[in-house]
């Protein structure tokens, strides 16, 4: 049994004030595993106050110091990546590749962090001035349950790399993962107060946190309904802020696609991490005269995908992360059916042999309208809309038809068709003829799935303020300027 009633506070481990305890379950079993007591706003402001101690000497390190911040971070989260794997299985039902892909990646986000910063220009030139890309300030990290160590290192390595302490904030619906991923960061000992890490509410602690005139930045992952939330809560301390949103992304699959070699990677993009994605491409864009053929392999390959223990490194969906995530699902997927689209595979209720585990069945509808709910909301759980379309036109269209604008997908035997597609498309990045991300690259939303980028380059610099000095050469510039 775990119990987790700690904060970490400017170097320690302390007693939560809060005192609200929640439990955590295997959502696989509904087992009880833990117990969690959670931080409150008192909590945040002793965890901002540490971080504003902090904050002069990380503003004033240099870049070979946030070097080894970066490189000691990564060996210490390197060496706890077996426990990071077990308690996204555990906590969150995340099947084992994924789990160990995500575990893998808490570590590696700092080391490519550390490369990016080897030749970064904090000072460049411009006219008389020169500019130097100064840091913003004490960030506030704020994450979702969906992807608990992968955020929370992500984001971190940026604001290290910028110059910037931090406040954490995981979601409370992922307090195990969170507490292996802390343990970590404390064994990197870096300076006292650098890192802080709460488990708290987000209308409390995360509240503080976007309120609080001690937080500069804010980087938010979550629901686009939180992150306005957060992006108004800010402004009356004129925080900066990046927000990572929601997603409906689409998969356009050309006219000239191998099926059988694509629609595996499509299904994959749809249902990956369970569908808890918020890049999963869960609109399907096929061209009407191939429907049929695409309907048939989907059918097959759903049918052959395994459910069940995410353990299993056969299992290619495990359960959804908690109750409310199966009854949103089994919303979703009755109202798919109210609107009139057809069930190819999957449907209500738990897969065939399941009695307990929030396990629900992969299911793919065809006969969409980009107008039907199923189409337009992000429903967060293995559910995919098929669409049809005529032409090349309609399909950037449809895929365009979205108030969501993170990721798409697009597939075609003709690498310059598709780059071509992928110009048009109102997206933050687009993957063709392939579905793992280049994680040096720009990350991020248009429309309601954000502001700003993360990772590489670009996420450090969302933690920087450009300010420039222009000096006058001669007392002459000087009275010209008078
Ligand atoms: P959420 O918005 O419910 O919560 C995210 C975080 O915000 C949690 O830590 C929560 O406690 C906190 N929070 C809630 N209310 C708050 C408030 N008023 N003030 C401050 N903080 C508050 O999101 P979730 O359900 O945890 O995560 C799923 C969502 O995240 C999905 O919509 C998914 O698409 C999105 N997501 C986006 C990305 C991305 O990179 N774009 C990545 C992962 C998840």
């Amino acid at each position: 049994m775990w119990s987790i009633h700690q904060s970490y506070i400017d170097g320690a481990f302390v007693p939560v004030q809060g005192s609200e305890r929640i439990d955590i379950a295997n959502p696989a079993t509904e087992r009880v595993i833990g117990t969690v007591t959670l931080a409150n706003r008192d909590d945040a402001k002793r965890a901002i106050a540490a971080a504003n101690r902090a904050q002069p000497g990380m503003a004033g390190s240099t870049r070979a110091q946030r070097i080894e911040m970066l490189r000691r971070l990564e060996a210490a989260v390197l060496a706890h990546t077996d426990q990071i794997r077990e308690a996204t299985i555990e906590e969150y039902g995340g099947p084992l590749a994924r789990s160990q892909w995500v575990s893998n990646y808490a570590s590696q986000c700092f080391a490519s962090t550390a490369q990016m910063l080897q030749d970064y220009a904090f000072e460049r030139r411009l006219g008389d001035a020169t500019v130097v890309m100064e840091p913003i300030g004490v960030a506030g990290l704020i994450a979702p349950w969906n992807s608990t160590a992968g955020s929370i290192c992500s984001k971190l390595a940026s604001a290290i790399a910028a110059g910037c302490a931090s406040v954490v904030k995981p979601s409370e619906l992922g307090p195990l993962q969170a507490q292996v991923v802390t343990e970590a960061l404390h064994e990197a000992g870096l300076p006292d107060g650098v890192v802080n890490v709460l488990l708290g509410r987000g209308g409390d602690v995360g509240d503080e946190i976007a309120t609080n005139p001690g937080i500069a930045k804010i980087s938010f992952t979550g629901s686009t309904r939180t992150g306005k939330r957060i992006a108004r809560a800010g402004l009356d301390t004129m925080k900066r802020v990046s927000l990572a949103l929601s997603g409906k992304s689409a998969t356009v699959v050309l006219d000239d696609a191998d099926l059988a070699s694509v629609l595996p990677l499509a299904l994959n993009a749809a249902f990956m991490n369970n569908g808890q994605a918020c890049v999963a491409g869960t609109r399907l864009l096929i061209p009407n005269v191939r429907m049929a053929q695409a309907i048939e392999h989907l059918r097959a390959a759903v049918a052959a995908m395994r459910v069940g223990d995410p353990r299993d490194a056969a299992t290619a969906v495990g359960p959804l992360a908690s109750q409310a995530q199966f009854e949103r699902v089994q919303h979703f997927i009755r109202l798919g059916l109210a609107q009139g689209a057809t069930l190819v595979a999957g449907g209500e209720g738990r897969p065939e042999g399941f009695v307990k585990g929030w396990f629900v069945r992969p299911t793919v509808f065809a006969d969409v309208r980009n107008d039907m709910d199923i189409a337009r909301e992000e429903i967060f759980g293995p559910v995919l809309s098929v669409i049809g379309y005529g032409d090349e036109d309609e399909a950037v269209d449809i895929a365009n038809d979205s108030p969501y604008g993170l990721q798409a997908y697009v597939f075609s035997s003709q690498p310059q068709r598709a780059l071509r597609v992928a110009s048009r498309l109102r997206v933050g990045s687009v993957l063709v003829n392939r579905i793992g991300p280049e994680l040096i690259a720009p990350f991020g939303g248009v429309k309601q799935s954000g502001i700003g980028r993360e990772f590489g380059v670009f996420g450090m610099e969302a933690f920087l303020e450009p300010k420039s000095i222009a000096i006058a050469d001669s007392p002459a510039q000087v009275a010209q300027a008078a």
